[in-house]
C-alpha cells in the first residue's frame, strides 16, 4: 500500500504499488511507522513542482523499522527503530563535507539546484517517498538515525523535517539578543521557527497568517504575538508601525509558493498589484525588515517567481539566507532540546489518519479546514 499521485489535486491509496528492493549495497528497506504530510507536499499536490510524475509516491518525513540492509551498511541492522531525515545525503561529497546535507551532490547529480529528497519529484532525484508501507532508503549509513529508547515515535517523526527546518529558519536569521523577529506563515514550519527564535535570544517574536486557528495555536505553542493579515490594511505598514518605523531585525519566509493566491484576494490598496504566484510573503518580508536586516527563506518555491522587489534588497543592504534544512547536521542538538524537556514537537500533530485514507488527508491539510496543523499518516 502506498500513496499514488495521479495529477494536481488527485492522490490515492494504491494497493498495487511495487515493493521496494535493495538496489545498491548502501541501501536499507524500512517499514514505515509514521509518515507526515508536509506543506512541501502541497506544492507537489497543487502541481507547482516541475517534473512531478504521475504514479509517484510522496513522503519525506517518516519513521520506521529497518527490515533489510545492503551488504555495505554497517550502522543499521534489522529491527532498528529509525527516523529518516528528508534529505538524502551521501556523506562524502564536497557539500556533505561542509554539512550542507540538503545540497548533497551524489543523491541528485543531474540537478541544477536541490539535493536528493524522498518523494519530491524528479527535480529532487526521483526517489520514491515514505507515504507507503515500505520505502527504500539510499545511503542508509548516513541519514537514518536510530531513535533513542526514551523518545516517542511522533517526536522522532518531527525531527525528520519540521523541527530542524523551523530551527534552521531561526538560525539563518542570525537572530541576536534583543531582536524583533517576524515570521510569515503559521503552518508547522512557521510555528516551529517562531518557537525556535527564542532559543537565539529574540526579545519579540511576531507571526503573521490569515488562518485564525493557526494564529491561536502559534500563541500557545510558540508564545509569540500572532496577527491576521486580513485584518490589516497593509502588513508592511503594520510591522513598521510596531517597530518605531525601523522594521523588524529579522524576517522569516515560512510560506513559499502559494497555489491558491489566497493571500491576495482579500487585500486592497497597493497590494492589489499582487497576483497569484507573486511570492507575497517574501515581498512583505523584504519590505518590512529593517535596513541592513536579514531575510531567512525556508519557504519552498517550485517554479520561477517574479515580482520579488530585488531593488529594495539592494537599496536596504539586506542579507538573504535560504536553504533546505540540513537535518543531519542539526539532529544531535535538537535531540538534546527534546531530552531536556525544552520542547515537545509532537504537540503540532493534530491529525492521525490511516494511509488508506491518504486522499482525505491531503484534502484536509490542503484546505486548512478542520483546525489542522500537522497531519500524520499511519500505514
Ligand atoms: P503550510 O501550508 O501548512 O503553512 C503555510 C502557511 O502560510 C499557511 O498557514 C498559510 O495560511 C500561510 N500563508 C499563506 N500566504 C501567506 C502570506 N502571504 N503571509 C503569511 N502567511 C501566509 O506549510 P508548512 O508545512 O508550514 O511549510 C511552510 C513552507 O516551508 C512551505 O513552502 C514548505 O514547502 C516549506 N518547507 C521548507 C523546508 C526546507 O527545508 N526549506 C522544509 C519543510 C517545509
Ligand atoms: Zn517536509
Amino acid at each position: 500500500l502506498a500513496m499514488n499521485y495521479r495529477g494536481p489535486y488527485r492522490v490515492r491509496a494504491d494497493h498495487n504499488m511495487p515493493y521496494p528492493e535493495i538496489q545498491h549495497p548502501g541501501d536499507a528497506i524500512v517499514k514505515v511507522t509514521r509518515s507526515c504530510i508536509c506543506g512541501s507536499d502541497l506544492h507537489l499536490y497543487h502541481g507547482l513542482v516541475p517534473d512531478t510524475r504521475i504514479g509517484s509516491t510522496f513522503g519525506h518525513e517518516f519513521t520506521g523499522i529497518v527490515m533489510d540492509v545492503g551488504r555495505d551498511v554497517t550502522r543499521l541492522k534489522e529491527g532498528d527503530r529509525v527516523l529518516v531525515p528528508f534529505n538524502i545525503a551521501c556523506g562524502v561529497c564536497p557539500f556533505c563535507k561542509q554539512e550542507l546535507y540538503g545540497n548533497c551532490h551524489e543523491s541528485n547529480p543531474e540537478a541544477t539546484a536541490v539535493g536528493g529528497i524522498f518523494g519530491y519529484s524528479h527535480t529532487a532525484g526521483g526517489h520514491s517517498g515514505g507515504q507507503a508501507e515500505y520505502v527504500r532508503v539510499p545511503f542508509a549509513d548516513v541519514g537514518p538515525y536510530v531513535i533513542p529508547e526514551w523518545m516517542d515515535t511522533e517526536d522522532a517523526v518531527m525531527l525528520t523535517d519540521v523541527f530542524p527546518t523551523g530551527y534552521q529558519a531561526a538560525e539563518m536569521g542570525g537572530i541576536k539578543t534583543g531582536d524583533t523577529v517576524v515570521v510569515f506563515g503559521a503552518g508547522p514550519i512557521g510555528i516551529m521557527a517562531a518557537r525556535c527564535a527564542w532559543f537565539f535570544g529574540a526579545a519579540r517574536v511576531i507571526i503573521i497568517d490569515h488562518i485564525e486557528y493557526r494564529l491561536e495555536f502559534a500563541r500557545e505553542f510558540a508564545h509569540c504575538e500572532a496577527y491576521n493579515f486580513k485584518s490589516m490594511q497593509d502588513p508592511v505598514l503594520f510591522i513598521k508601525k510596531t517597530t518605531d518605523y525601523f522594521g523588524a531585525d529579522v524576517c522569516i519566509d515560512a510560506v513559499g509558493c502559494e497555489a491558491e493566491g489566497s493571500a491576495l484576494q482579500t487585500l486592497t490598496g497597493r497590494n492589489l498589484l499582487l497576483q497569484a504566484g507573486a511570492a507575497t510573503a517574501l515581498q512583505w518580508a523584504i519590505n518590512s525588515v529593517k535596513k541592513g536586516g536579514i531575510i531567512s527563506i525556508v519557504g519552498v518555491y517550485g517554479p520561477t517567481f517574479n515580482m520579488v522587489p530585488i531593488g529594495n534588497v539592494v537599496n536596504k543592504g539586506l542579507t538573504i539566507r535560504a536553504n533546505q534544512a540540513s537535518v543531519i547536521r542539526l539532529l544531535p542538538k535538537l535531540i538534546e532540546h527534546i531530552q531536556q524537556g525544552h520542547i515537545e514537537p509532537k504537540a503540532l500533530i493534530t491529525h492521525r489518519i490511516p494511509l488508506a485514507e491518504v486522499s482525505d488527508a491531503y484534502r484536509i491539510f490542503s484546505s486548512k479546514l478542520d483546525n489542522c496543523i500537522k497531519t500524520v499518516l499511519i500505514p
